[in-house]
C-alpha cells in the first residue's frame, strides 16, 4: 500500500510504499457448545478472515491511500489506479484507529477487539489495543 503525509517535514511527504504487516486479535469466551459451528472456538478463523478481507484488504492492499487535502489529491483523482481517500493523516496509527472502527462493529455477539497491530516496516508498527494506542519503533 502506499501513502503520503500531509504537512510533513520528511521523505513521507513523497508517495511512497511499504509492505504493511496486520495483526488483528479478539478476546471472548471459547464456545462450548457441541452443536454450535464455532465449538472449540472463540470465532471461526474464516469468518474473521472475510471481515477483514472485505472491509480492509479490498479497499487497502495495492491501493494509494491518500487524505482528501493532499496537495496531490486533483492529480490523484485523475489517476486510473486504485485510491481510498481518507478524511484522516494516513499514518501508521491512524490507519490502526480506521481498521479498529471497521472490524469492531461487525464482530458477533460476545466477541471482542483485543488488539490491532500495524507494522509499516519490520522495525516500526503501531498499536492498538483495549487501553490505548501505542507506537512502537
Ligand atoms: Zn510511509
Amino acid at each position: 500500500m502506499s501513502h503520503c503525509l500531509n504537512n510533513y517535514d520528511g521523505l513521507c511527504a513523497n508517495i511512497h510504499g511499504h509492505s504493511y504487516k496486520l495483526f488483528v486479535c479478539l478476546r471472548g469466551e471459547v464456545c462450548q457448545d457441541k452443536n454450535s459451528s464455532s465449538y472449540g472456538m472463540v470465532m471461526d478463523f474464516s469468518h474473521l478472515k472475510k471481515i477483514v478481507q472485505s472491509e480492509i484488504l479490498d479497499k487497502f492492499d495495492h491501493a494509494l491511500i491518500i487524505e482528501q487535502n493532499s496537495p496531490f489529491i486533483e492529480q490523484v483523482k485523475l489517476m486510473d489506479t486504485k485510491k481510498e481517500i481518507v478524511d484522516f493523516q494516513p499514518t501508521c496509527e491512524n490507519l490502526v484507529l480506521h481498521i479498529k472502527e471497521k472490524i469492531e462493529p461487525l464482530l458477533p455477539c460476545g466477541v471482542e477487539l483485543f488488539s490491532v497491530k500495524l507494522y509499516e516496516t519490520a522495525s516500526s508498527h503501531a498499536e492498538w489495543n483495549l487501553r490505548d494506542v501505542i507506537c512502537c519503533k
